[in-house]
Order: C-alpha cells, then structure tokens, then sequence
C-alpha cells in the first residue's frame, strides 16, 4: 500500500503523517490491519526497539471532582459506584507506588481528581513524592492534578516531578460537548506551563466518545504542536452512572487503527497504550505492543486492569522487554534539557496543507467501529476494589 509505504519513510526520519494520511490510516479496511500494525511497528521499533515502558497509577483523591467531564465516573452527578476518599497520606500513597515500582514501573503517576491542586495541594504533592523517592530514589513522577499555574508547576518541578499530565482528550471543535465547566485552551494553557516549567509534557486523548475521525486526527496534531513527549492514548470506559455509559462503539481493530494513526502523527514520542484496552483490545491487546511503547500496569484510578503479571507475560510473550530504570525512555533528539523537541527532526510543524481536505473515503467515517458492529462488554468493566484508598494490596 502506498499510504504505508510511505508513512514508513517518513516515520522512520521522525517526521509526521499529514491530516489526510492520518484520516487515511483510520479509514484502512480490517484486510488491512496487519498491514497496518505492521508499518507502525517498523516505526515504533526505529525509535523505541522493543522496549515497553511500565507506568503505575496512584489515585491520590477519587471522586467527588466538581467538573463535569462526560467520560470521567469521577464527575461532579456521576452515580458510578467508585470508591471515594480524600487525599492519601504521602506514607499510603508510596506504599502504593513502592508496589508498582516491584511490578517493574519505571515511573508513578500520581493522580488527584478536582479542577486543579491548591497551593496546599502542591506541597502534600511534594510531601508525597519525597516520601516516594525516600524509597525508590530512580523512579520517575508524573504528576496529574488539573489546571496548574505555573508557578504551581515551577514547585512541582522542584519538588521533583518529572513530568506532567494533563489529557486534550478530544478536539477543540467538540471540547464543548464532553465538558462545560473548563475549555480546550484551559488545558493547552496548563499544557504549556508545565512544558516551560521544565517538566516533561504529557498529554494525551479519548477515543470512542463520538467523535469523528477529523476530530480523533485534530487531536493527535494538537499534542503534536504541543510538542508532548507522551501520548496516552486511552478508550473510553463506558462507566454506569455517566452520560456515556452507552457509548459502546469501539472494536479491536479500530482501536488498532487508531494507534496507528496516533504512531504515524507523532513517530518518535512516547505512545501509551492507557485505559480502556482489556476492555476494547481485550484478545488484540498483544498486537498493540508493536504500535505503542509504553503501557500502564495493574489498575487505573477507578477501574481494575488485568493483574499485573499477565501485563508482564503479555510484554514477554509478544517478545519485548520491560525497559529498565537505567534505559533512556525517549530518543536521544528528544533528551534535551528542556524536556521538549529542540534538535527533533522536523515534524511538529509537518506540511500540513491538507487541513481542509480530508481523504475522501474517510470523510464519510464517524470515528466508531467499521467493519463488524461493537458489543457493550460491561462485564468487562470492573471498579476498583483494592490499592490505594482500602485495605487490600494493589494490582501490580
Ligand atoms: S477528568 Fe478530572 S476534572 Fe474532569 S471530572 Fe474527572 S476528575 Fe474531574
């Protein structure tokens, strides 16, 4: 095929896929996904060999989240029946994360629902890490705690957070739709400050909400501007007790695709396979190590994953390895001291001439399943009953 062909040459010298490439690798047939993984697994392994990276997420505060995000069982109305607490002590938290860091993560993501932290916020964040790092000096931390200032990411920064999460999720023609109590550039703007804070940028989105695939491609190019060093590409669980808990539109294969996609756009960042993929992957899930490279291990922050020894069986089986504390994770061009993209070949602002004009056999698509029709696997959804916030060891 052409198109893959020549997103292979392209990917493999870093630069990006094109809106219209992009929308042309969602509109593949399933005959031709094989294909598919194939030609993004070339890329993935140019930049990333077949190492995985292990992130393990600790939810620091769950629930009762004033915002109104659609897909998130944490929402201000949500009925879903998640557990609830308040901030986690620093010694709970890094009980927590010492669990994961065993399991084999590299880095702990440390996750509190809400708009955004406090001042006093960021300093029990602070207290939480040094009672992490007190433990596992050489782990990495993400943090995710909303809209930031930024000189709440400057204090971060020096409290030893290496990265910041803050999700897109969708594009900034439909933000409206799954939020109304804080925008598009709301997010973009704490995106941005915790880039010029230092802090590695990461940022990522949803699929299965809806949308359509101008907006998944939209998305993807947004971070690509954002010049993240990682895209958590997570697929929607549709939670009972949340206004799309009917949204059931994925396959596995369409969610291949869309890694793809997401591989092509940005080549050579971190791609993370994140929540959602034992329910819409569920026996794909292995193929999609050849696309992404990086994954979360054990549970998420309301949901329960598989355990985390078939994460690891799976990584072992599909024949790569759990890349190692002492493993660079991003490409050489990419490890500069500003944690961006300076001396990346050039790919953010790829000519991206075909803006307005979308290929012509996806423009027809609606960013759900094509070929055979989805099923709603809610047997599949598990909420977390064990780790952080009970009694119970974590997954990991
Ligand atoms: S995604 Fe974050 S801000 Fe939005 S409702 Fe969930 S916890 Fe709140």
């Amino acid at each position: 095929m052409d198109l893959l062909t020549r997103l292979v040459d392209k990917g493999l010298r870093g630069e990006s896929a094109t809106r219209e490439e992009a929308l042309a690798v969602l509109a593949t047939s399933d005959d031709d996904l094989l294909a598919v993984v194939t030609a993004a697994g070339r890329v993935r392994r140019r930049w990333f060999g077949n190492r995985v990276k292990l992130n393990y997420l600790v939810n620091l505060k769950s629930g009762l989240c004033p915002e109104d995000c659609s897909y998130c069982s944490q929402r201000l109305g949500s009925t879903a029946g998640i557990l609830k607490y308040s901030w986690l002590r620093p010694q709970e938290a890094a009980d927590a994360a010492e669990a994961g860091v065993a399991g084999g993560a590299k880095r702990v993501c440390l996750v509190a629902s809400g708009r955004g932290p406090t001042d006093r916020d960021v300093e029990r964040v602070a207290d939480t890490i040094a009672a992490i790092k007190d433990r596992a000096p050489d782990v990495e931390i993400c943090a995710c705690l909303g809209l930031l200032s930024d000189r709440q990411a400057t204090r971060l920064r020096e409290a030893g957070v290496d990265a910041y999460n803050h999700n897109l999720n969708t594009s900034e023609e439909v933000y409206g739709e799954i939020c109304t109590t804080h925008t598009f550039a709301d997010r973009v703007r704490t995106v941005r400050s915790s880039h010029e804070a230092g802090l590695s940028a990461c940022s990522g989105l949803i699929a299965g909400m809806g949308e359509t695939p101008e907006d998944l491609v939209g998305t993807v190019l947004a971070l690509r501007e954002l010049a993240v060093d990682s895209v958590p590409v997570n697929f929607l669980i549709p939670f009972e007790g949340t206004p799309l808990s009917e949204n059931w539109t994925l396959t596995p294969q369409h969610c291949l695709r869309i890694l793809a996609m997401t591989r092509f756009v940005c080549p050579d960042v971190e791609v993370r396979l994140a929540g959602g993929r034992e329910i819409h992957l569920r026996t794909l899930q292995p193929l999609a190590l050849h696309v992404v490279n990086s994954i979360f291990l054990g549970d998420y922050l309301t949901s329960e994953g598989q355990p985390g020894a078939a994460d690891l069986d799976m990584i072992a089986d599909a024949g790569f390895e759990v890349e190692q504390a002492d493993e660079p994770s991003l490409p050489e061009h990419r490890r500069t001291q500003d944690g961006g993209t300076a001396g990346a070949p050039a790919a953010a602002a790829q000519a991206d001439t075909a803006a307005d004009a979308p290929a012509a056999d996806a423009s027809s698509g609606t960013g759900t399943a094509t070929g055979s029709p989805a099923s709603a696997r809610t047997d599949l959804v598990a909420l977390r009953r064990r780790g952080a916030g009970t009694d119970l060891p974590p997954n990991a």
